[in-house]
């Protein structure tokens, strides 16, 4: 490539623990590692598996000690779909990393991006959701109570809700941003949605540039498909937060183009929202966008904030002009190879 590399504040090279996962994985992943290299992304590459293959290893958890190392030993990744297997008894290997390291955020941003035409095109939408990550009913322990009854125990702390709270507001305040919107089911769920609810309005009085407001889950729901410009950071707990950060990744284009960040104390993993698309899996033709804004998350949040907004530059203009899109957002419904795809960004790094 003859791009000419940004000057970067970043010195030497972060190490990057990279899993290239299942399915159109390693096709997304080869095509986002390209774009960051053509772009001199200050970003040294640490290859580890986990999903599918490490199931059929026998590693029941998804994920080898290899794998658990590495991240800890970077505190940052960027991971590939994985495959949740399904009936053998396996743990998802997405759920065992996001314990491991404790990455108790789940960070979405959801903002239209140009030339990818939605019913919502056009209304400014441009927002955070911030999901709690590890507690919930997610928390595991469910069975069956009697034959025909099962039980699934909702588990919600103090600690969880005032440490997924002060996120939301360090995302509010490090973006600029000027309200937080606490929704839950406190309604009905008294003592655990209405636990994030009291922590939320305690925690939220100390940031004194942010405003705060309290909304019923189920209304966030109808308000963000109805007003989703009125949204700033939103916060909720796991299972609420699952289901509306994919509702807000409809509004804005869909899973090709959403990104994530699953945040902790130890470490921060990047992650498209899609899964790993079995369907078209090795036929060359996904769309990489997603992991690439994701990975776009990950260089700022190792402080190369200039070949972020480099790349994000030249995906824009590229999105924009709509040549070279992959089929999922080709606007003709012609897509072109992937790689063909991220030529035509890497072409577009030194665009005015
Ligand atoms: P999926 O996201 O893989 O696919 C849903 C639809 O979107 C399919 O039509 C697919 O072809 C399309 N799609 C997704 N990503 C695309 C991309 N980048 N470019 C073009 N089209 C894309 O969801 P699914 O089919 O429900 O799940 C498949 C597997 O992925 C399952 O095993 C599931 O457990 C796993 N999964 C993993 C993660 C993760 O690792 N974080 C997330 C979701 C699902």
């Amino acid at each position: 490539m003859d791009s000419v590399p940004v000057q970067s504040p970043v010195r030497s090279k972060v190490k990057v623990t990279a899993i290239p996962g299942d399915g159109i994985g390693p096709e997304v992943m080869r095509a986002t590692q390209q774009v960051l290299a053509a772009a001199g992304a200050q970003v040294e590459w640490e290859e580890a598996l986990a999903g599918a293959e490490a199931f059929r290893r026998g590693i029941a958890a998804g994920a080898p000690q290899e794998t658990l190392d590495s991240i800890a030993r970077n505190g940052v990744a960027l991971k590939g779909p994985l495959e949740t297997p399904v009936g053998h008894g396996e743990k998802s290997a997405n759920v065992t990393l996001r314990k491991v390291f404790e990455m108790y955020g789940n960070v979405r941003p959801v903002r239209e991006l140009p030339g990818i035409r939605t019913p919502f095109s056009g209304r400014g939408i441009d927002f955070v959701v911030v999901r709690e990550n590890v507690e919930d009913v997610y928390a595991g322990i469910e069975h069956m109570q009697t034959p025909g009854v099962a039980q699934c125990l909702k588990i919600i702390t103090e600690v969880g809700c005032e440490r997924i709270v002060r996120l939301a507001a360090a995302v509010a305040e490090a973006e600029g941003r000027k309200k937080v919107t606490v929704a839950t089911k406190a309604n009905i769920m008294k003592l655990t949605e209405g636990m994030l609810k009291r922590v939320g309005e305690q925690v939220l009085k100390e940031y004194r540039s942010l405003s705060h407001e309290h909304m019923i889950v189920d209304n966030c729901a109808h308000q963000m498909v109805i007003r989703p410009e009125q949204f700033d950071v939103t916060v909720m707990t796991n299972m609420n937060g699952d289901i509306l950060s994919d509702l807000a990744a409809g509004l804005v284009g869909g899973l090709g183009v959403a990104p994530s960040a699953n945040l902790g104390d130890q470490a921060a993993m990047f992650e498209a929202v899609h899964g790993s698309a079995p369907q078209i899996a090795g036929k060359g033709v996904a769309n990489p966008t997603a992991l690439l804004l994701s990975a776009l998350m990950m260089l700022r949040h190792i402080g190369d904030f200039a070949t972020a907004r480099r790349i994000e530059h030249a995906l824009y203009v590229t999105l924009e002009e709509g040549q070279d899109l992959t089929g999922d957002i080709a606007r003709d419904g012609e897509g072109v190879p992937t790689a063909q795809y991220v030529d035509r960004i890497i072409a577009n790094l030194d665009r005015e």
